[in-house]
């Protein structure tokens, strides 16, 4: 008996055609994190449990409820990444490289998160994320915002709004606590439970709720940014100032508090701001979120190392792209050799294999049969030309070719090309065209 089965809840199967805009974001990301000084690095999917309760944070949303944690046939618990800064921050103090003055990585790849799922929400979702570590200095804080801000802008997201904030130092953080207590306290009895719930554990937490109800409360909150040492508060002027400079404008945004335990100082998003209505990705416009973290390196026993990353959702860029219409060029195959069955197909199929180990874009039929049919298949793949390869072209040493783009009759719809020049003629073809190259 044969079962059918469907790709668990909120994981997503990534196929043809929208596939293209995923290798288009990693392709471009490659390049453009290359030329910024940044290298790729690809830690494991899975890690130990602790490191993410001590990184993320026990009582955050991710860690208490929204982590894959198992235990393997040793009895360990282990954890699928729900992102990808902890195991990062794990991989450069385990292989000592935290030891290096400076050092700028990226990652790209799947993490997961038990979450309830809509629009730009799932369970297995893919991050583009970067991390520098080593310099405090506002300049590095700017370089990352601007490395963000020019992928976004490279990949053709202009519509997005640079949302800013300063969470200050660890010790800034008590008496903060302490007024942002005292100023929702009074208010617990009427809270839902999941918000009594939050004050509870995570007050700061309360800042970026969903409840309208609260959002009054929210409003009239003691701001962060009151509780600022010099130090800290020095920093985020210079932060802005510098932002200023390169002409990236931000809003100030002081409840943007993100939710993980581990920001110190500077937190920024980018959110899509459509120009009507709420767009493709509905309440979840964030594409990008980042922070500094100065202090995890050494909490997860390194040396005191400042640090500061950012990542991206790279399925809601996807789905993006595709509400602004911004799909790559689809690829099409440049020609499709349509093969006579017996003896010549050995011929046309060895043909075909040395223009595909040239890097040509040559299609056909393996099935062979009917010249109509293989037609057909050549339409259904979009081929730019084709021609078959029979008993008169072997003997003649040359191919009718058709261009399939133009109407019948049109003046050039067939050029005779001999077999010993159709490299050379596929290749001016495809520079004409503009074809792509393979990435
Ligand atoms: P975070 O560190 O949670 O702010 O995540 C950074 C970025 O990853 C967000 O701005 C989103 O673009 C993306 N992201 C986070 N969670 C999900 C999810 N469940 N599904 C899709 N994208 C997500």
């Amino acid at each position: 008996m044969s079962v059918k089965f469907a790709a668990v809840k909120g994981m997503n199967d990534l196929l043809p055609p929208q596939i293209e805009t995923w290798q288009f974001l990693e392709h471009t990301a490659r390049q453009l994190f290359g030329v910024w000084g940044y290298s790729e690095v690809r830690t494991p999917i899975v890690e130990d449990t602790a490191l993410f309760v001590r990184s993320v944070g026990e009582v955050t949303d991710i860690v208490s409820k929204e982590m894959y944690t198992f235990d393997d046939k040793a009895g360990r618990s282990l954890s699928l990444r729900p992102e990808n800064t902890a195991p990062a921050v794990r991989a450069l103090i385990e292989h000592g490289l935290a030891q290096q003055p400076l050092t700028r990585w990226f990652y790209l790849g799947p993490m997961f998160r038990y979450e309830r799922m809509k629009t730009g929400r799932y369970r297995q979702f893919y991050q583009l994320g970067a991390e520098a570590y080593g310099a405090a200095d506002a300049a590095q804080d700017v370089e990352l915002i601007a490395l963000a801000h020019s992928f976004l802008a490279a990949v053709g997201v202009k519509q997005v709004t640079l949302h800013l904030n300063s969470l200050g130092d660890p010790a800034d953080r008590p008496r903060y606590l302490e007024a942002l207590t005292a100023h929702f306290a009074p208010h617990v009895g009427a809270f839902s439970d999941a918000a009594r719930d939050t004050f509870e554990r995570n007050v700061m937490r309360l800042l970026d709720t969903k409840e309208e109800a609260l959002r009054p409360l929210v409003e009239s909150a003691p701001r962060l940014g009151d509780f600022l040492s010099d130090a800290a508060r020095a920093h985020f002027g210079e932060v802005q100032a510098l932002l200023g400079a390169l002409k990236i404008p931000f809003v100030l945004d002081p409840t943007l508090v993100r939710g993980l335990d581990y920001y110190t100082r500077t937190t920024f998003e980018f959110v899509y701001q459509p120009v009507e209505g709420e767009g493709a990705l509905g309440t979840a416009g964030t594409v990008c979120g980042g922070g500094r973290y100065d202090v995890l390196v050494h909490q997860l026993g390194g040396p005191e190392k400042p640090a500061i990353g950012f990542a991206m959702g790279l399925d809601r860029l996807v789905l993006l792209l595709d509400d602004l219409g911004k799909r790559p060029a689809e690829r099409r195959p440049l020609l499709f050799l349509a093969t006579m069955d017996g003896a010549l197909k050995s011929q046309a199929v060895t043909l075909i294999t040395a223009l595909r180990q040239q890097g040509h874009q040559v299609d056909f039929d393996p099935r062979g049969g009917k010249i109509k049919r293989q037609i057909e298949r050549a339409a259904a793949v979009k081929a730019r030309f084709f021609a078959v390869y029979g008993e008169a072209e072997h003997q003649r040493g040359s191919l009718t070719v058709k261009n399939l783009d133009l109407p019948d009759g049109a003046p050039d719809k067939e050029v005779t090309v001999p077999l010993d020049a159709l490299s050379q003629w596929l290749v001016n073809v495809a520079a004409s065209l503009a074809v792509r190259p393979s990435p």
